[in-house]
């Protein structure tokens, strides 16, 4: 699972998956993205509500690895569970957090090289620079020097105090963290547009202000989703590509940028596998 290849490939192949269960192991979930024509995919670590991961299974970790590599599998991009809170008010919702995050990264080096996608936190009750604090400090009690994992922070859609509805939350956090070398970002094109940047009509502009604040170089994947709502909505309702407010053109257009067409891109969008089939069919047709 070479970066430096995996890398090179982008720029002749989109590199595309969408969201996938963990429940049948590593190596169905491989097989389930080739079945569709993903070259990547994403997973929930354990039930996205949080609770116990099973356990290791070396047998199915070797057996995926040696499908990944025939298959041109390079990348692949766990999700932290939706529960996790860095910055709850709640202390025992944030030792949790830190506890499930802890436990994930020593997990994530049994599939070593790939990327750790986390929804920043935050909540209404605080005030987005004391959100800030506290994520950082989190991160800086749980990120090692020998992890191979790189953290993604996620941008977020701005609902209920969420750290990371604007690109400066997520610069802010970064620029916070002694082991910044771990730390890239993730962005979700739903959740960029329902925070009010304008990746349709002015696609060049956002990713110039991402440019300014985070740095391009941070930005290792993107979550493809079209949106129910409008621009600057702060819903975070995400729609099948071209059946939301984005539309397909658009999101077409962000996969082909010279900036983002190298990255792996994946889906979120409301579909079962045959769905899925059908939006990363149609991206593929217009990667040129
Ligand atoms: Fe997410
Ligand atoms: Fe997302
Ligand atoms: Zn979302």
């Amino acid at each position: 699972m070479a970066r430096a290849a995996s890398f090179v490939e982008g720029y002749r192949h989109l590199t595309i998956g969408c969201h996938l269960s963990i429940s049948k192991g590593y190596l169905k979930m491989a097989q389930a993205a080739v079945s569709i024509d993903a070259n990547t995919f994403q997973f929930f670590t354990r039930n996205p509500r949080g609770g116990a991961a099973k356990a290791i299974d070396h047998k199915d970790i070797d057996a995926f690895a040696a499908y990944c590599a025939g298959q041109g599998i390079h990348r692949v991009l766990a999700h932290a569970p939706y529960t996790l809170n860095l910055a709850s008010a709640n202390e025992q919702v944030r030792s949790f957090a830190f506890e499930v995050l802890a436990d994930d990264l020593l997990r994530m080096e049994h599939t070593p090289h790939q990327m750790y996608n986390l929804h920043p936190g935050g909540n209404s009750r605080q005030g987005i620079a004391e959100s800030i604090e506290q994520i950082a400090e989190v991160l800086n009690a749980v990120l090692s020097p020998e992890q191979t994992t790189t953290v993604l922070l996620e941008t977020m859609a701005g609902k209920g105090g969420e750290v990371g509805a604007s690109f400066c939350d997520l610069a802010q956090v970064i620029e916070r963290v002694e082991l910044d070398g771990h730390l890239g970002v993730c962005l979700d094109t739903c959740h960029v547009w329902d925070a009010g940047y304008d990746i349709v009509n002015g696609l060049d502009g956002a990713l110039e202000e991402f440019d300014r604040s985070i740095g391009l170089e941070r930005l290792q994947a993107v979550h493809l989703n079209d949106s129910l709502n409008e621009r600057g909505s702060h819903k975070d309702r995400h729609a099948k590509i071209g059946a939301g407010r984005i539309g397909f053109e658009a999101l077409a257009a962000i996969t082909n940028h010279p900036a983002l067409r190298h990255l792996p891109f994946y889906l979120e969008t409301p579909n079962e596998l045959p769905g899925y089939a059908d939006e990363i069919s149609r991206l593929r047709a217009r990667y040129t």
